[in-house]
């Protein structure tokens, strides 16, 4: 018995074996690619090196689908990829839609097997593009969609069978799902970051609204200084601090004289401005850790840590030197004005635990300042210096 046919048998059994064991291998390396790479060309290059790794193809190429063209996305071993008709770049090589058997796969949807390439009129030439006897180009599809074409070849004519159309149908198939796995991946990786960064802003917009709110809520409108409800916190801590200290304190209400007359007489606007003009010149008279505020109308409070009755006198009369030296110009007349303050302080005898203190200090100062007033105005009283029973 002749035993060669039998070797032969063999042989071939083994050599469809050990291919099968390659393709295996192949789409296993394929199943292996990671989706966290960096860029869709570089999950390519890998799906490819795995092809040509566990198979004899001579060269491998992927072109996905743009906008009805088929643009190079990466090949291996392939000069002709590269097109050297533009002047002076090389650029990849594009196939539009039905141009070529590239074209044809990506038109059809389905696999193209050119197996002698100088025979085969689908076939076009592409100069300085290096030799190809067989040639299959197989699509790329996703969701029954053609998104690209994988594309082998071989110099030798005829180098392929249907074995090799089976594995390039998995892999291409298994391609386009790991194509579409990267994009959705990524597409979902950059709307997180979008979103992410949509909602740092909005925060950051968010805690800038709070902090404006916050600042208006604190600050008087018309004149840009505190106002009562910055004043009554920062004052009684500051009151507190001095009581427990044993520290001066005192408290100054400053009252503009006659001030409905201004509007009455020169309108609304000119009283405004009066009053910002006002609490500009108060500020600039007081001293850092002084709290100032608009507490009504016409109407601004000191509370003046640090400060004794005598020390609040000196102030009162600063300001009221100061306003009486400011001329206004109304609708060309000259306008002055005029402001009455009541001052009260501690007298050191206070309880650290009477938790009305303050209210009491703004009491005595607000006598202090109706009796400016009814003593003829443009004047200072300390409420410690007041005899009521000549008032
Ligand atoms: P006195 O010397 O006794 O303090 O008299 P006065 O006119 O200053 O006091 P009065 O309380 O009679 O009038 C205060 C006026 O202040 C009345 C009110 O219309 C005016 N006023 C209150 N707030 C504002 C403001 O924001 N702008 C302007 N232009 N006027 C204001
Ligand atoms: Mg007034
Ligand atoms: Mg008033």
């Amino acid at each position: 018995m002749n035993p060669t046919p039998f070797a032969e048998a063999y042989q071939e059994l083994n050599h469809r074996f050990i291919k099968l064991v390659n393709d295996l291998s192949a789409l296993r390396g394929l199943s292996r690619l990671s989706m966290r790479r960096t860029s869709q060309d570089e999950l390519l290059r890998d799906a490819m090196r795995v092809l040509m790794e566990n198979s004899d193809f001579e060269r491998c190429s992927v072109f996905l689908l743009e906008d009805d063209a088929l643009v190079c996305a990466g090949g291996l071993d392939w000069p002709d990829l590269l097109n050297s008709d533009a002047v002076g770049e090389r650029r990849p090589k594009q196939f539009q839609l039905g141009e070529g058997i590239i074209g044809m796969a990506a038109e059809t949807g389905n696999l193209q097997h050119c197996r002698d390439s100088s025979h085969e009129p689908r076939f076009l030439q592409v100069p300085q593009g290096g030799h190809i006897g067989s040639l299959i180009c197989v699509p790329v599809l996703f969701a029954d969609k053609v998104i690209g074409v994988v594309n082998v070849s071989h110099q030798r004519n005829d180098a392929f069978n249907e074995a090799h159309e089976r594995l390039l149908t998995v892999f291409a198939s298994f391609l386009g799902q790991i194509l579409s796995n990267w994009r959705y991946y990524h597409e979902m990786e950059g709307q997180i970051q979008r979103r992410t960064q949509e909602l740092e802003a909005a925060l950051a917009e968010a805690e800038e609204l709070k902090r404006r709110y916050q600042h208006l809520s604190i600050v008087d409108e018309l004149t840009g200084i505190h106002n009562r409800r910055f004043f009554f916190p920062e004052a009684h801590a500051a009151l507190a601090s001095a009581v427990r200290h044993r520290q001066t304190f005192s408290i100054m209400m400053v009252d503009l004289d006659h001030f409905k007359q201004i509007n009455d007489l020169y309108g609304h606007g000119m009283g405004d401005k009066v009053l910002q003009i006002t609490a500009a010149l108060l500020k600039g008279q007081t001293r850092e850790g002084d709290i100032i505020a608009r507490f009504g109308g016409e109407e601004f409070v000191m509370a003046l840590p640090h400060t004794d009755l005598d020390g609040a006198r000196q102030l009162a009369d600063r300001v009221l030197v100061s306003l009486r030296s400011l001329a206004f110009n109304a609708s060309g007349k000259t306008l002055r004005v005029t402001t009455s303050i009541g001052i009260s302080g501690l007298t050191g005898l206070e309880s650290p635990d009477r938790p009305d203190l303050l209210e009491s200090l703004l009491r005595q100062a607000d006598q202090a300042l109706y009796f400016s007033k009814a003593h003829g105005r443009d004047q200072s009283r300390a409420f410690a210096d007041i005899d009521f029973r000549l008032s």
